[in-house]
C-alpha cells in the first residue's frame, strides 16, 4: 500500500499542475444522479475498503459519501482524484487518467496482484455482503457468488489512439469492455487487461516503449494495433510498408521471447470525407487516406497469416457494421476514432478471441 500512496502523491502533483479546482460539493459522488460511474482496480478497492463504510452500500452512489463529505478522502481512488466537473481541464484530466491508469496496471503486475476493474458500488456491496473469508476481489462480482479464481491472465493492448480510446470515458473504451467481459466469461481466471495505447503513434514509435509498457509487464497475451499513423503525411515520421512489416516482426519476436501470445488487430476504417488527411496530396494516388491505410491493413493480415498469429480483423467488422447501420454510428466526426458502438464491436471480437484461446487450457 506504500507504493499506492506514493502513486497517489504523484497523481496529486499532476492534477495540481493543470490547475484543477473542486469545491467538494459531493454531487459527482452520487453516480446515478450525476450520470456516470466510478471504476476501481483491485489495489484501489483494497485500500479504499481497508476501513468499511459507516453506511450500507447502496446502488448507484458511493458508500463513503456522508452528506456532501468524503469519509475516505485519503484513500479515495484515482478516478475521484482526477475527475472534476469543470470542462476547462477535461482533456488534460483524460490524459492524466490514461497515463496513471496504465501505471496503476503496472503496479499490480509488479506486486503480483491480479488486476480487476470493478464498478465501485457493486464491488463494495458484494464485499459488504460476503463473509470475511470472501473479501478477495474477484470472488464476488456484481453481488453474484462466483467460484474462486484459480488462474491469472495478463493482457496488454499495445497500439495507438484507437487502443487508447481517450475520446471515450474509461468505462466505454474497448480495453475496459474486454476487461468486463473477461471478468464475466473467465470465471476461474483473474484477468488483467492493461491499456498501453498512445495517441498518434506509429509502429516505429511504439517500438521505443515496447520494453517498458509491454515486456516488463510479462503479459500472457499482447494485442498489437498499429498502422494508421504509419501512413502519416509527415515525411519525418511516416513508416514505409516494409518497415511496418519489420516493426510487427520485432514486436512479435520480442513478445514471443517472453512466451506471450501475439494477436494482431487491423487499423479501423477511415472516412476520407471527414478526416483531416482527406484532401492531402500524399493520398492522391489512392484517392484518399483510407485506401492508403488499407495497404498497412493488408500487411498486418499477411504478417499474421504467414506467422500463424491470431488476427482480429476489426477493420472488416467495423466496415460491416457501418454498412449495416451507418458510418456515424461507428466512427466519430473526426473520421477515424470509434464511437461507443464501435468500441463495443472491437471489445466483443477481442474478448471472443481471448476466450477461445483460453478454452483449451481450462479444459485440460
Ligand atoms: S471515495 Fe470519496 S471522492 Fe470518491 S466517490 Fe466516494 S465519496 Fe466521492
Ligand atoms: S468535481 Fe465538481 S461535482 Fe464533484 S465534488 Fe468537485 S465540485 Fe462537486
Amino acid at each position: 500500500m506504500v507504493a499506492l500512496r506514493e502513486f497517489y502523491a504523484d497523481v496529486a502533483a499532476a492534477v495540481a499542475a493543470v490547475g484543477q479546482t473542486c469545491r467538494a460539493c459531493g454531487a459527482c459522488c452520487d453516480f446515478d444522479a450525476y450520470g456516470h460511474r466510478l471504476y476501481v482496480t483491485t489495489l484501489e478497492l483494497a485500500l479504499l475498503t481497508a476501513e468499511p463504510p459507516a453506511a450500507p452500500a447502496g446502488p448507484g452512489r458511493c458508500p463513503y459519501q456522508h452528506g456532501a463529505a468524503c469519509a475516505a478522502r485519503d484513500r479515495r481512488a484515482l478516478g475521484c482524484r482526477v475527475f472534476s466537473c469543470s470542462q476547462a481541464a477535461a482533456d488534460a484530466e483524460q490524459a492524466i487518467y490514461a497515463r496513471f491508469h496504465e501505471r496503476l496496471g503496472r503496479l499490480h503486475a509488479e506486486h503480483g496482484i491480479p488486476y480487476l476493474y470493478l464498478d465501485l458500488p457493486a464491488a463494495a456491496a458484494a464485499l459488504a455482503g460476503g463473509d470475511s473469508s470472501s473479501r478477495t476481489a474477484g470472488r464476488h462480482t456484481g453481488g453474484r457468488d462466483m467460484p474462486p479464481r484459480t488462474g491469472t491472465l495478463t493482457v496488454v493492448a499495445f497500439g495507438d489512439s484507437i487502443t487508447q480510446a481517450s475520446h471515450q470515458e474509461a468505462p466505454y473504451r474497448w480495453v475496459t469492455l474486454v476487461q468486463d467481459q473477461l471478468n464475466r466469461r473467465l470465471s476461474d481466471t483473474a484477468a488483467a487487461v492493461l491499456n498501453a495505447g498512445a495517441g498518434g503513434e506509429t509502429s516505429r514509435e511504439g517500438l521505443r516503449r515496447l520494453q517498458r509498457d509491454v515486456l516488463d509487464v510479462r503479459p500472457d497475451i499482447v494485442l498489437v494495433e498499429f498502422g494508421g499513423n504509419d501512413a502519416t503525411p509527415d515525411d519525418g515520421r511516416q513508416v514505409g510498408l516494409e518497415e511496418f512489416g519489420d516493426n510487427l516482426h520485432l514486436i512479435s519476436t520480442e513478445c514471443r521471447k517472453i512466451h506471450a501470445q501475439v494477436m494482431i488487430l487491423t487499423f479501423p476504417p477511415i472516412i476520407d470525407a471527414w478526416h483531416c488527411w482527406g484532401r492531402h496530396d500524399r493520398y492522391a494516388e489512392t484517392n484518399g487516406p483510407n485506401a492508403h491505410v488499407e495497404r498497412y491493413r493488408q500487411a498486418a493480415r499477411r504478417y499474421a497469416c504467414d506467422h500463424r498469429l491470431a488476427l482480429i480483423d476489426i477493420a472488416r467488422l467495423l466496415e460491416e457494421a457501418a454498412r449495416k447501420d451507418s458510418p456515424q454510428s461507428i466512427i466519430l466526426p473526426d473520421g477515424v476514432h470509434l464511437t461507443q458502438a464501435g468500441n463495443r464491436i472491437v471489445a466483443q471480437a477481442v474478448a471472443d478471441a481471448i476466450v477461445a484461446r483460453q478454452r483449451p487450457l481450462s479444459d485440460v
